[in-house]
């Protein structure tokens, strides 16, 4: 590969666009063109370290015994509205009509077509387990794409389906891909955590996601420092509420004015109260199946805490959970946000454990400029549902192990999930167990977000310089210098150890383009390829190449008959 040849468009200048190291410098470093918002093309050296991912996902996917196979990204509506997603899936789900007015979609996951597959294909149970995967295009119309090949609208996927006869079976098929992650992600290098998780628009019962650790990461991770515990914030369990304190005297209920107290903050200060001491009532809309889809309800927690969404909506099987605008609350239900309580409240009202522990609580009177004092849960207010709802925060302790939490962020490159009959049954995707019975398959889906995974790597991996790529996801292993364009005997070395390179079988990128110096040097930096040979000043000198590691900046001068075997030497030991 010779530079000068090669659509290789970098720059010095930092994209306007680009709000994140790994955009600005896969913009720079010329590996990827925007088309359009969340859409990208892929240039040469992007293309290159984008198969370096898939290479390992499909080495570690054949070792797990999952087969690849190649299903399609325009999806028949059909399929969709059997597995009753056709509703749920929001806008993400770019939907379009064909020639023949048929509803069709272009794919943002494939549970539909997998499933579809395996009841026309697997119909007795001498044929399970199978798990089969593919890599390709998604497109999600995603509300803000951004970060560059972090959150697009079309994207590169592997994502895999396992078919079972049993839960046993499914537990082993989950387990394999568990275990076939931790060998990916270790393999490219990555600083990654495995963490619990939610399951999302997927369905299903039961997750976890694969986290590589970085601040520009857009998911909260919560992880014990005593123990292994470590889930994803919208999923981290609380660790169980004391009881109340007993025999404290219940207070009366009372009203009180509180005029201009809309926050928790200044209800506390007004009425001399501690925040932990003030119910916090949420106003929420969700949607679900059944008669009425639509519902407003109530969520409680206390003052100091705040309401996890994703919770709420598995607590109450929803769908979605909507947050409302004041000026929405007003109009739908006319109550005044600030002064909302759960007394004489005519909402389904969800309150988290802790809230039912209170004694003596302050909640809005529903009325502006009250608030009720000496409110007792149960007695003076009914709760529909209660369960742990709210968001784990600093200070928090371990649900396992009563150890300290941290916080990291994250960006979530593998999601793992054990579907069970969730699709299986909704699309009648059976086969014929040992009795001669139809039973429906027990699924798992797999995936992983190929392209992310390019960003997640250089989030992590960068100086001011530019990308320092690990070995095992460089697009090319070696850039060649030659810095003596004008020079015959520099340029016939340089040369003839390109080639030499390429006969051992090392990437190499070749810079033999009529540039000075330092913008080579700048541009070797900024690719982030991990190792530079350097034909120049010291061969001219002493007959010596230098040898260059991007990660470390050490150099060393080889006569130029070593230099080969040294540097197969190092990208052997960075690959092991
Ligand atoms: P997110 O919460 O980031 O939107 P998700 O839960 O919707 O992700 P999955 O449906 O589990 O993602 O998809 C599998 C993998 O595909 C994710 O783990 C992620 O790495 C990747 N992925 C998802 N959405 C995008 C996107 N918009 N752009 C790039 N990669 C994505
Ligand atoms: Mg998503």
């Amino acid at each position: 590969m010779r530079y000068s040849k090669m659509l290789l468009p970098t720059s010095k200048e930092v994209p306007a666009e680009a709000e994140v190291i790994s955009h600005q410098l896969l913009l720079r470093g010329g590996f990827i063109r925007k088309l359009t918002a969340g859409v990208y093309s892929y240039l040469p050296l992007g293309l290159m370290a984008l198969r370096k991912v898939t290479a390992i996902v499909r080495e570690e996917m054949k070792r797990a015994g999952a087969q690849e196979i190649l299903m399609p990204m325009v999806q028949p509506g059909d399929l969709w509205m059997e597995s009753g997603r056709w509703q749920h899936y929001g806008p993400e789900l770019l939907r379009f009509r064909d020639r023949n007015e048929r509803e069709c979609c272009l794919s943002p996951t494939q549970e539909e077509v997998a499933t579809d597959l395996a009841r026309r294909e697997l119909l007795s149970y001498r044929q399970l387990p199978v798990n089969i995967y593919h890599i390709q295009t998604k497109y999600r119309d995603e509300m803000r794409p951004r970060f560059g090949l972090m959150r697009c609208r079309e994207f590169i996927m592997k994502d895999a389906y396992s078919f079972d006869a049993d839960d046993e079976g499914a537990a082993r098929s989950y387990e394999n891909m568990r275990v076939a992650y931790n060998r990916i992600f270790a393999r490219l290098g990555l600083d990654y955590r495995m963490v619990e998780a939610d399951s999302g628009s997927i369905g299903g019962s039961y997750s976890h996601e694969f986290m590589v650790l970085a601040d520009a990461g857009e998911d909260t991770l919560v992880l014990c420092r005593d123990c292994s515990y470590a889930a994803n914030v919208e999923k981290a369990m609380v660790a169980p509420v004391p009881a109340p304190a007993a025999g404290v005297p219940l207070e009366e209920l009372r009203k009180v004015a509180t005029p201009g107290t809309k926050k928790v903050a200044t209800v506390a200060e007004f009425l001399k109260v501690p925040p932990q001491q003030i119910i916090k009532t949420m106003i929420y809309q969700i949607e679900r199946d059944g008669p009425e889809p639509r519902e407003f309800v109530a969520a409680l927690v206390r003052g100091d805490r705040e309401v996890q969404t994703v919770k709420l909506k598995n607590l109450l099987g929803a769908n979605e959970v909507n947050s409302l605008t004041e000026d929405q609350v007003w109009e739908f239900l006319r109550l005044p946000v600030g002064f909302i309580g759960p007394v004489n409240l005519p909402l389904r009202v969800v309150a988290d454990s802790e809230v039912m522990a209170m004694v003596n609580a302050v909640a809005g009177a529903n009325e502006k400029g009250f608030h009720y004092q000496g409110v007792n849960p149960e007695r003076d207010f009914s709760v529909q549902v209660t369960g742990d709802l709210r968001q784990i925060a600093a200070g928090d302790r371990c649900p396992h192990c009563g150890g300290l939490l941290h916080f990291r962020e994250g960006i979530e490159v593998g999601h793992i999930f054990k579907l069970g009959a969730r699709y299986s049954e909704a699309m009648n995707a059976t086969f014929q167990d040992r009795e001669g019975r139809q039973r429906p398959f027990i699924m798992g889906c797999y995936g992983i977000g190929v392209s992310r995974i390019l960003a997640a790597c250089i989030e992590q991996n960068h100086d001011r310089n530019g990308i320092i790529f690990p070995m095992p996801l460089a697009p090319v292993q070696v850039i060649l210098l030659n810095l003596g364009l004008e020079d015959e005997a520099l340029t016939s070395a340089a040369e003839e150890l390109y080639q030499a390179l390429l006969a051992a079988g090392v990437e190499v990128l070749f810079d033999d383009r009529d540039e000075r110096p330092g913008a080579k040097f700048k541009d070797a930096d900024l690719l982030g390829i991990p190792l530079r040979l350097t034909v120049g000043r010291t061969f001219k000198q002493e007959g010596l190449v230098e040898l260059r590691e991007r990660k470390s900046g050490e150099t060393t001068l080889l006569p130029v008959d070593q230099v080969v075997a040294a540097v197969q030497a190092r990208i052997r030991r960075e690959l092991a």
